[in-house]
C-alpha cells in the first residue's frame, strides 16, 4: 500500500520514495536517512537577510537542505545550529 507523505515523498510498505523519479530517499523510520545533504551559510542564502545570526543567537547557524539524489529535487529545508545532529530526526513508524 503507498501512502501520500507530502508533494515530493510517498511511503511505499516501509520505504519512503521520491513521486517524482521513485528513488528510495529511506525507511519510515529514517525517511531521510538516503538523501543527499547540503549546508550553507544562511546569511548567504538570502540577499534580505542582512544581520549576522551571531547577533541573535549563540551557535553558528546554517542551512541544511535534503535533496532528492536521483532528481534533485529539495525534500526538507532547515535553518539549524550548525553543531545539532544533521538532520533533525523524524519517524513514520508507528509505534505499539
Ligand atoms: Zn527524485
Amino acid at each position: 500500500m503507498t501512502t501520500h507523505i507530502d508533494d515530493n515523498l510517498d511511503l511505499d510498505g516501509d520505504s519512503v520514495v521520491c513521486r517524482h523519479c521513485g528513488t528510495e530517499i529511506g525507511t519510515a523510520e529514517a525517511p531521510l536517512s538516503k538523501a543527499l545533504v547540503r549546508e550553507s551559510d544562511s546569511a548567504a542564502d538570502n540577499p534580505g537577510v542582512r544581520a549576522d545570526p551571531t547577533t541573535f543567537a549563540s551557535r553558528r547557524v546554517v542551512s541544511r537542505r535534503a535533496i532528492c539524489p536521483g532528481c534533485l529535487t529539495q525534500l526538507r529545508f532547515e535553518i539549524v545550529p550548525a553543531d545539532e545532529a544533521e538532520l533533525r530526526h523524524s519517524s513514520l513508524a508507528v509505534s505499539r
